[in-house]
């Protein structure tokens, strides 16, 4: 093996590209990651993980101890006009800011060895003569034996790759606040509202996150979030509660607009998809950065595999992470794109909080459905 040489290129820096990169490099695969932000940054997203992960990460000296996570264990939801039931969490989770844990990984490539180029955007992939060339936005190109895609829900990339759940518009956009508010420390809370829900829980250092997802045509009957806010949020009067009790800790609201929960390929033109990049599952499951994690490390070994002698080509390697992927990732995205409906209606949404209230174990083993086995 040519050490000098890059042997796998990872395009995005959050989740599944820092654990993909840590996980290569620390196997002796020569890894370069673009990034195109600079760490530490806030992202969109409500910042509670599932624990399904937590071995793995203790496992590769990746857990965030330091960083003193709070520990979430009880699950709260209420209906639009805020009648509410509650069940423990079947496995729990651990809250914990990406503004934090994106820029911890960070380090941690950069411990083991992992190139990384932030601030730096890749415009562009071509497979040809059995590599990669790797466009940048600056016009310079690189090659790779491999690629794998981490950018995101959604990227210019996607565009230029043709990807066909580009073509459809996504009438969802996500809004998130880190707020100093009274609220329990062990529980998660989501909140439905006309056209969405808000997941509140807290994050380290006595912080709290509240996340929404909502309808952006709800956007448009008013002048801006907080109207919207005020109009619509509101009317749950256990959010009008925390809004108006919260002191938000940001000068203005991170949000973002498009996400699409559509079908998307896991392998694509002979490069591996890893995180929201091969399927974003719907918030409300609380999934995202354990998949994101969990793909990233499945992609990454897969890789690894190849360079180790246990699978023999490139085809094997598509081959096995693709089935990998499907066992692992298919059924809790159907999952989630199934019990999201349920959601931002009061009928349904009030029915949901009884189902909760009357039948807790089938409840706790439908929220396992969208939850992988611990690894
Ligand atoms: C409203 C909302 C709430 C959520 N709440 C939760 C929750 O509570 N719990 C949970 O587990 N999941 C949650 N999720 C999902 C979770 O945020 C994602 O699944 C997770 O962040 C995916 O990680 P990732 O590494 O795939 O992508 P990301 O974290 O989005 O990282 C992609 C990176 O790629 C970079 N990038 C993009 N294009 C390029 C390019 N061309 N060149 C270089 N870099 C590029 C981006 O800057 C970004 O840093 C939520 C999602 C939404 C929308």
């Amino acid at each position: 093996m040519d050490k000098n040489k890059i042997q796998v290129i990872v395009v995005g820096g959050g989740l599944a590209g820092l654990i993909s990169s840590i996980c290569l490099q620390k196997a002796g695969v020569n890894t370069l990651l673009f990034e195109k932000k600079e760490y530490p940054f806030h992202r969109v997203c409500g910042e509670y993980i599932s624990k399904e992960v937590k071995p793995f990460l203790e496992r590769m000296d990746l857990f965030p101890d330091h960083l003193k996570p709070s520990e979430l264990t009880r699950f709260q939801l209420s209906d639009i006009k805020g009648s509410m039931a509650e069940v423990d969490l079947p496995l729990g989770g651990f809250g914990i800011s990406r503004f934090q844990l994106d820029d911890f990984l960070y380090q941690k490539a950069l411990n083991a060895g992992v190139k990384v180029k932030t601030k730096t955007e890749v415009s562009d992939i071509v497979f040809q003569d059995n590599e990669f060339k790797i466009n940048l936005k600056t016009g310079e190109t690189l090659t790779s034996e491999f690629v794998i895609n981490a950018y995101g829900k959604r990227s210019k990339l996607d565009k230029t790759f043709d990807r066909p759940f580009i073509q459809k518009k996504s009438p969802f956009l996500g809004v998130k606040y880190h707020a100093k508010v009274n609220f329990p420390k062990d529980l998660i809370g989501l909140y439905n509202f006309k056209g969405g829900y808000c997941g509140v829980s807290h994050i380290e250092d006595d912080k709290v996150n509240i996340c929404y997802l909502a309808r952006r045509e709800n956007l448009k009957e008013y002048r801006g979030i907080a109207e919207m806010e005020e109009a619509i949020l509101h009317q749950n009067p256990l959010l009008k509660n925390i809004f108006e009790s919260s002191e938000m800790l940001f000068d203005k609201p991170e949000v973002i607009n498009e996400i699409s929960f559509e079908r998307k390929a896991s392998v694509e033109n002979h490069m591996l998809m890893a995180g929201d990049t091969a399927g974003l599952i719907t918030p409300l499951c609380g999934n995202g950065m354990a998949m994101a994690i969990h793909s990233g490390y499945l992609a990454s070994s897969s890789i690894i595999k190849l360079f180790e002698g246990e699978l023999k080509n490139r085809n094997e390697v598509e081959t096995e992470y693709q089935n990998i992927w499907q066992k692992n990732f298919s059924k809790r995205l159907w999952v989630g794109r199934k019990t999201q409906n349920l959601f931002g209606n009061q009928m349904r949404a009030g029915l949901s909080v009884k189902f909760l209230r009357n039948f807790p174990s089938i409840a706790k083993s439908l929220i396992q459905q969208t939850h992988g086995e611990v690894f």
